[in-house]
Parts: C-alpha cells; sequence; structure tokens
C-alpha cells in the first residue's frame, strides 16, 4: 500500500462508524489542489541540476492550508498528498483554524553545499508563492528542513510580494518571528500525549523503558524529556543504524556525539544494533520518529512495546495496526502524537499576526492544554464507539471538517 492508500483506508473505517454520506468522503478522497514542480538550481561548479517539488492542499474547509516541506530523496508525489490529508485531520483533531497542506522537493540535501540549498529553496518559492500566503497556504520545517531554510523562503516570498508576511511560514529563527518553544514542540506534545495514556492507565514515566527511532528533531528531544523524567531510552538509531545499552543511554552525550560525528552509531558503551532490531526491543515505550511504513504486517506481532508514540507520519501500516490493538499495544496516533509542531506553528502565526510575543512558559503550557484536551476527546470516542486510538482519533477530526463542509454547502 502506498502512503496515499493507507490515508484512504484510514479515511473509510472513520466514515463507516460515522455513517458518512458518500459525498462527503468523495470530496475528502482527493486534494483540492497539487502544485508540481520543477526548479533549476545553478550549482557551485557551474552546471544546472533541476529538482522536482510539490505543494499539496488537501482540504481547506477548516482555514488556510497548513503543513511541513520535505527535503528527501525518495519523495514521490503521492507521498506529498497523503500527508496533506494527514495534516488535514491533525489541524481538525487539534481544533486549529487550518486545513491540510505539505510540501515535498525530491533532494539529498546532505549533498549540497549551503548556497545550492538557498538556491533551492529560493527557487521552489519562485515556483510556488502565488499558491502559498498568511491566508492561504503556510509552509514549516519537515524531515531535513530547518528554520533557516524557512527563513530564504520567507525572505524570498517578502521580496516576491513586495511586503513583510511572516506569517506566511511558521518554524522561522526567532529573530525573523519564530515562536520560542517551537524547536522542540513536536517532541514535547507526544510527551504531553503519553504522559496522559500513562495516567489512564494509572502510571508514570518513572522506571520505564524506551526506544526511539530517527534521532533528529523530534526523536533526540523526545530522547531528552524521557530521560529527564526517569525512563531509561535503551535503544536509538538514525539512518545510519542504531546503538543499544540495556542500563540506558546518556541522551544528552548521544546528542553530542551524533553533532561531532554524524550519527549515534559508535556511541561509546553501547552496542551497535539495525534499525529492525530497534523496533522489536522489549521496552515499555516504542518512538518511530523517521519515516513512514516502518512497523508492518511482517514485524508487528515481534513488537514488545506496551505505548507507541508516533512521532513520525504514518510509522505503523493498517495492517499492523490491527495486529498491534489485538495485541492491546496502546498507539499515541501521528495526529495526536506529533501535533505539537503544528501546533506551535499555530501560536507563531498568531503571534506574527498580533506582532505580539509570548515567553515560552505560556507557549508551552498552551500546547499542553490543546494537547491533552486533544487526548481526552480521542479517549472519549475511543469509550463512545469501542474503537481504537487511530480510528476515534480519525473520528474527532473528521466531525470538525464535515462540519465544516456542510456550513460552506460542499458536502
Ligand atoms: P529530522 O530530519 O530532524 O530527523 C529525521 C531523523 O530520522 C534523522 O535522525 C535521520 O537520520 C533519521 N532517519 C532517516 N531515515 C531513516 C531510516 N530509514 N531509518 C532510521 N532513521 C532514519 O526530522 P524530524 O523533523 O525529526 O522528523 C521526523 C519525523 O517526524 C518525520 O516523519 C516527520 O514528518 C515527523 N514530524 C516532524 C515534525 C517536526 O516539527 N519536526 C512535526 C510533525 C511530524
Amino acid at each position: 500500500m502506498n502512503p496515499y492508500e493507507v490515508f484512504l483506508t484510514q479515511l473509510d473505517g472513520a466514515a463507516q462508524v460515522l455513517n458518512l454520506s458518500k459525498h462527503v468522503t468523495r470530496v475528502l478522497r482527493e486534494p483540492e489542489r497539487v502544485i508540481e514542480v520543477s526548479i533549476p538550481v545553478r550549482m557551485d561548479d557551474g552546471t544546472v541540476q533541476v529538482f522536482k517539488g510539490w505543494r499539496s492542499e488537501h482540504n481547506t474547509a477548516l482555514g488556510p492550508a497548513k503543513g511541513g516541506i520535505r527535503y528527501h530523496w525518495d519523495v514521490t508525489r503521492d507521498e506529498v498528498v497523503a500527508l496533506s490529508a494527514w495534516m488535514s485531520m491533525k489541524n481538525a483533531l487539534l481544533d486549529l483554524p487550518y486545513g491540510g497542506g505539505k510540501g515535498g522537493v525530491r533532494v539529498n540535501p546532505k549533498e549540497l553545499s549551503d548556497g545550492e540549498l538557498e538556491r533551492l529553496s529560493r527557487g521552489f518559492v519562485d515556483r510556488v508563492y502565488k499558491y502559498i500566503g498568511p491566508d492561504q497556504d503556510i509552509p514549516a520545517p519537515d524531515v531535513y528542513t530547518n528554520p533557516k531554510i524557512m527563513a530564504w523562503m520567507m525572505d524570498e516570498y517578502e521580496k516576491l510580494v513586495g511586503k513583510k508576511a511572516p506569517g506566511v511560514i511558521t518554524g522561522k529563527p526567532l529573530i525573523l518571528g519564530g515562536s520560542k518553544g517551537r524547536g522542540y514542540a513536536t517532541a514535547i506534545g507526544g510527551f504531553f500525549v503519553l504522559r496522559e495514556a500513562l495516567k489512564m492507565n494509572s502510571t508514570s514515566f518513572e522506571g520505564k523503558t524506551a526506544a526511539i527511532q530517527g534521532f533528529g528533531n523530534a526523536g533526540s528531544f523526545m530522547g531528552k524529556f524521557l530521560y529527564e523524567n526517569s525512563t531509561k531510552v535503551i535503544a536509538v538509531s538514525d539512518s545510519k543504524g542504531g546503538i543499544y545499552n540495556p542500563n540506558g543511554l546518556p541522551i544528552l552525550e548521544v546528542i553530542d556525539h551524533k553533532r561531532r560525528t554524524g550519527s549515534v552509531v559508535n556511541f561509546p558503551n553501547a552496542e551497535n544494533i539495525t534499525n529492525e532490531e530497534l523496533l522489536t526491543m522489549d521496552v515499555d515505550i516504542l518512538a518511530p520518529a523517521a519515516l513512514e511504513g516502518v512497523v508492518t504486517g511482517k514485524n508487528a506481532d515481534q513488537v514488545r512495546a506496551k505505548y507507541i508514540v508516533e512521532l513520525a507520519n504514518g510509522p505503523v501500516t493498517p495492517e499492523a495496526d490491527e495486529i498491534l490493538y489485538k495485541k492491546g499495544v496502546f498507539i499515541l496516533p501521528d495526529i495526536l502524537a506529533n501535533a505539537g509542531g503544528v501546533t506551535v506553528s499555530y501560536f507563531e502565526w498568531v503571534q506574527n499576526r498580533m506582532g505580539y510575543y509570548w515567553e515560552e512558559s505560556e507557549v508551552v503550557e498552551k500546547l499542553d492544554k490543546k494537547m491533552s484536551k486533544a487526548f481526552k476527546e480521542i479517549y472519549d470516542v475511543m469509550e463512545e464507539y469501542g474503537v481504537n486510538s487511530r480510528k476515534a482519533s480519525y473520528i474527532v477530526a473528521l466531525r470538525r471538517i464535515v462540519e465544516a463542509l456542510k456550513a460552506r454547502g460542499v458536502a
């Protein structure tokens, strides 16, 4: 199943429980708009390379499209469309005034110099600037994009439209209107909903064990929060492989090791393991924080974690979902678990529009409230309909989108 087929399966499952009409699901099965672009970039050696990119706006019934831009060598149109559909659901679940959007450029950013990366990022905006804007479509960082890239993109957009527009993009550096707390928002959001799930089972982080796949922005901050809250993080990984120590890894030192060497691999006093081994470790908490489709029908049976906090988008396939649900694994689904990023992006956009900036503690407190409220809504729906957490999260999201579509007379 490709990622878009996964989304359709999830949509159909929730639509059936809600008894939604075919008119409504027909609208949500297709993205409203997908822009495909080719970006010519002058490379440092004088040659020109052309990179393919997409921006997908899935549904904007609730407000402007919102979602990150990913730079990855494997990005496809289907993947970008699926990710934009998940953003529609995520934004609705968190009750944000946004529809769903996502962008992607097929490139290996590690092979580009800073200058090439800047020309590529500005080139992407040159191609899509008519379709984005603070009231239209608001990009943000995702895999292998960061505040520096957001700054170039915002700057290019402002030059093209001839005015300041900090609300066109979120995840910016603080000096250009970024929000305090945005850097670790995704991880702390996941941490908050995991805390709520543990609470429901009358337990806490104390003495738990965890494994994290993907040690980038989301994964490394999650490691830090777990580590600081008495959970033993025994395994972490990145694209080069993983490391394991049954007594727990000193996460701050691992972060430093990755910063110095480019990978977590070969960390002293730890055993090197594969990414596949990490997924089936005997831990309480598994946090997939890399790419989609890593827990599948093939390995779900061997997963031993009791809680899965999906920091990545779509890390568990529908087939695996069924198997894990039967095993009694509590999944904090992606559209909830990693929604901290877009929620603080929303706070950033609000601050940009007001021109008034909040303290970090205010941002974190507001985020905690939003995440905990969404968790509670999902939990209530799980009880009401007897469905798993993923289906419940789609039900909460769909109710809002459908209400907006009906109010607009679309369906
Ligand atoms: P990032 O680029 O900072 O980190 C990605 C990490 O994954 C890196 O450590 C990389 O080495 C690792 N990785 C890449 N391919 C891998 C593979 N095949 N196996 C194992 N590890 C691999 O990205 P990020 O921002 O941390 O995003 C990670 C995931 O979280 C993505 O799925 C993204 O869509 C999702 N997410 C991120 C945010 C955010 O605000 N950062 C918000 C929502 C969702």
